[in-house]
């Protein structure tokens, strides 16, 4: 089922939003050689408690994981692309990390997720493809509006992630959010224009570019939740949630200084 938010409940979705930025941001800048992917752990757990929101991820126990999740963010680094699962490791310069959250504020929930270098140096390979998760998102977003179809977002988002010279996996990609995180309908981030489910207004849509450089077959870590690149090398993701306006779309999961 497809759900379409009621425009009283939209001040949740901008409060959701704005906190899954926010933290987002506090945990970017925060991250440096040494911090621990336990330590980024408690700090959304704090940050998320604090606001009084929900976390979507802790109880999260989905088919494609060995739930529950257990923790309240997932960190992947380097070859770990979604899902990653918190473990003790100290980030070293220039690893790249990938942080993604989602939360409920009000019974509404946003979910994003950002990828950058630790430390000092971003290789050209490191910035192209994160670079190339950011702009497939962006073009994503630019064609979201009532009456475009989600075959031409997924178009927009595969055309930006292929020319920069990627192969698309689509066994994972965005979704519908409102009360629940992962909703109807799926996104894949590869697609035919003019297909597909029509847009409306009050539809939110989590839109989440992600990218191997190499590859496009993942594999599962043994921690029954993380998924690799199937050839080790390294990954990108980038995703912001969206609500359908009357005229367009607008961002939840922007920073207020953004
Ligand atoms: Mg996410
Ligand atoms: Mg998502």
């Amino acid at each position: 089922m497809i759900e379409i938010l009621d425009p009283a409940r939209l001040p949740r979705a901008r409060e959701a939003g704005a906190l899954v930025a926010d933290i987002l941001q506090t945990l970017r800048q925060r991250c440096r050689v040494g911090t621990n992917l336990l330590d980024i752990d408690r700090w959304a757990q704090s940050m998320i408690v604090e606001a009084g929101a929900q976390s979507c991820y802790v109880d999260y126990a989905p088919s494609f994981g060995r739930g529950p999740f257990g923790h309240y963010i997932c960190t992947s680094v380097n070859d770990a692309v979604l899902h990653g699962l918190p473990h003790d490791y100290s980030l070293v310069d220039g690893d790249l990390l990938s942080l993604d959250l989602a939360v409920s504020v009000g019974g509404v929930v946003a979910d994003s997720a950002i990828s950058f270098v630790v430390g000092d140096a971003t290789s050209s390979a490191d910035a192209a493809l994160i670079r190339a998760t950011e702009n497939a998102l962006r073009a994503g977003i630019a064609v979201a509006r009532p009456g475009a179809r989600l075959g031409d977002i997924s178009h927009a988002i595969g055309t930006v992630l292929s020319e920069a010279g990627y192969r698309i996996n689509t066994q994972f990609g965005g979704h519908g959010v409102g009360s629940t995180m992962h909703q109807d309908p799926h996104v894949a981030n590869s697609g035919r224009p003019g297909r597909g489910y029509t847009l409306r207004p009050g539809l939110l849509l989590a839109l989440e570019p992600w990218v191997m450089a190499d590859t496009a077959e993942l594999v599962t870590d043994p921690d029954g939740w993380t998924l690799r690149s199937a050839t080790g090398c390294r990954t990108a993701h980038s995703e912001h949630t969206i609500a359908i306006t009357d005229d367009g779309a607008e961002i939840l999961t922007l920073t207020k200084s953004a």
